[in-house]
């Protein structure tokens, strides 16, 4: 897998939320720290994503792109707070 930005998800975001969910923040459930989802560090391979915390590392979010059908989860994240 590539380590690269959260920006990188603005694509598979958008497609299970409206707007930009990279201006999103959420905030770690194993650390506390509240980021925006573009501050994330991500590792992705083809239509696989999987976005860590800036802080602690832990797995925020993965995303996981398969035909039709876009698979999201946020196990690591306690609040998504999306900007109106
Ligand atoms: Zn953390």
């Amino acid at each position: 897998m590539q380590k690269l930005d959260g920006n990188v998800l603005a694509g598979p975001l958008s497609e299970v939320m409206t707007g930009d969910a990279t201006s999103a923040h959420a905030r770690c459930v194993h650390c506390g720290d509240v980021a925006v989802i573009a501050q994330a560090v991500v590792y992705a391979d083809g239509s696989r994503f999987v976005a860590r915390c800036r802080r602690c590392d832990s797995v925020l979010l993965t995303i996981v792109e398969a035909g039709d059908d876009v698979r999201l989860t946020m196990t690591g994240v306690t609040a998504f707070t999306m900007p109106v």
